[in-house]
């Protein structure tokens, strides 16, 4: 007889947990996953493929307005929220399905329910049932945080701006990170009055500096109101909406108040204290290179481990722990030159450093930089213009970091991506030939330094 009800036991089928299950299954695993929200997790149900949809969505109002110089006349379309909002809920409903497939398919069996830890082996479900698995894998992600502060009740976060019934007219967003700025083009574009508090003076801290400039500076022409070095510190159910309150004493109306700032794991109440796993101050699960805690039969991937917060990685963890375990093939998921998007408007992409991490890390940067105008805008007459930025350790003529924003640079800098894996030089981008016109062709026909 078995010594474990299963050889793998997931809690948590976000990205992450589905692929480590899938994979382990693939190898003869006995594996079950625990999911006590959507199967499919935040990244398909509530982050990264719902906001893509409504970033869509959002792009059109410009894009009306943009055809107007190649042609197209009398375009007056009318926005509906509510349409937006079915037909999403439909794609998300449908890709969860696929989801749920995918893990039948792999047999992998799936409780929808919530599931705790007992012991370094033994899991209870919600209706007090107890299993035990020879390897629990904790992959149970974040939660968003928002501070605590007089009214904060009144406050959504991106969860809920996915499902609001109708469109707020006037929005204001507290925080400028990834989902800050994402969600502040999205309600700009689709026409409501935008005010982003910042507790500093520039959006996205942590991204190029030349590209925080940028998307400030167009977000700002887009219209969207910043309070930079503000925070709010009270909102208030009013007649008119919710009055919102800064720490400088202004007041602004807003129809919601919308709270972007951070992501935090989903670890209370999971037994993992314990059952004498290692948590860090923020609750995340503290896991070694193959993610494995300091108990020999817990592991934990994705954004519970707070190690970086974008779905490829939990993906990669996920793959790189069930090969380990499982595939008997040790590896480590790389942490290294992970590119990123920000689908902003206009959107960014980046790999590798940031001008100044390049030249914290290294004697001898080389700094190219690309400012230009899409050729689609000298048409349209939009004044957006685009930045393409390369980062060169001069000594090896290796390039270690790639920025981009403007249309289409979430797309461009995932080939880019691979050259700066890879380790390629200046001498390699400059050798490649440009495919014209396009705006990707800016990173081979950089040759002034900056
Ligand atoms: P971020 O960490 O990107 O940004 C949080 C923002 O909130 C920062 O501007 C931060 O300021 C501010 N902030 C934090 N605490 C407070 C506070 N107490 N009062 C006022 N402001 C505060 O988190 P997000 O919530 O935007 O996103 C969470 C994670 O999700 C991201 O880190 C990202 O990895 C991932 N994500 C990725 C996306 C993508 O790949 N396109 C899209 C959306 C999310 P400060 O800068 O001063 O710390």
């Amino acid at each position: 007889m078995a010594r474990f009800d299963y050889d793998l036991f997931v809690i948590g089928a976000g990205s992450g947990g589905v692929r480590a299950a899938r994979i382990a299954a693939g190898f003869g695993a006995k594996v079950a996953i625990a999911e006590e929200h959507r199967i499919g997790g935040t990244c398909v149900i509530r982050g990264c493929i719902p906001k893509k949809l409504f970033v869509q969505a959002s792009h059109y109002a410009a894009d009306f307005e943009d055809a107007v110089g190649f042609g197209w006349q009398q375009i007056k379309p009318e926005f509906s929220w509510k349409t937006l909002v079915a037909n999403k809920d439909k794609e998300i409903d449908r890709l969860n399905g696929l989801y749920i497939q995918t893990l039948q398919k792999a047999t992998v069996q799936i409780f929808e329910c919530r599931a705790v830890l007992k012991d370094a082996h033994t899991l209870e479900l919600a209706d007090g049932k107890t299993l035990t698995a020879e390897t629990i894998l904790i992959a149970t992600g974040g939660h968003p945080y928002l501070p605590d502060l007089p009214g904060i009740e009144h406050a959504i976060s991106s969860s809920e701006a996915f499902y609001l019934v109708d469109f707020p007219k006037r929005v204001v967003i507290s925080g400028a990170g990834y989902i800050a700025v994402e969600f502040a083009g999205i309600f700009n574009g689709l026409g409501a009055d935008v005010t982003v508090a910042y507790r500093r003076d520039k959006v996205l801290r942590g991204f190029d500096e030349d590209v925080r400039d940028h998307l400030t500076r167009h977000m700002a022409q887009d219209g969207i109101k910043f309070r930079f070095e503000t925070v709010i510190s009270s909102i208030e159910k009013v007649s008119g909406g919710l009055e919102v309150t800064y720490d400088n004493g202004d007041v602004e109306l807003a129809d919601q108040v919308m709270f972007a700032t951070g992501r935090v794991p989903n670890t209370d109440g999971l037994g993992l204290s314990e059952a004498g796993v290692q948590l860090a101050a923020n609750g995340a699960v503290i896991v070694d290179d193959y993610s494995r805690s300091n108990l020999d039969s817990i592991f934990a991937v994705g954004d519970v481990t707070d190690r970086i917060q974008l779905t490829p990685v939990a993906i990669r963890e996920g793959h790189a722990f069930a090969l380990t375990q499982y595939g008997d093939v040790p590896v480590s998921p790389e942490h290294d030159n992970v590119p990123s998007a920000v689908f902003s408007n206009p959107p960014i992409g980046s790999v590798g450093l940031t001008e100044s991490a390049a030249r914290e890390k290294y004697q001898n940067i080389d700094v190219y930089k690309s400012e230009f105008r899409p050729l689609k805008h000298t048409l349209s007459g939009r004044d957006e213009r685009s930045l393409t930025k390369l980062l060169v350790e001069a000594d090896s003529d290796r390039v270690v970091g790639a920025h981009m924003i403007g249309p289409d640079a979430p797309e461009i800098i995932q080939g880019i991506a691979i050259a700066v894996k890879k380790g390629l030089t200046k001498t390699d981008f400059d050798a490649t030939l440009a495919i014209h016109p396009s705006s990707a062709e800016e990173f081979v026909l950089m040759r002034e330094k900056s």
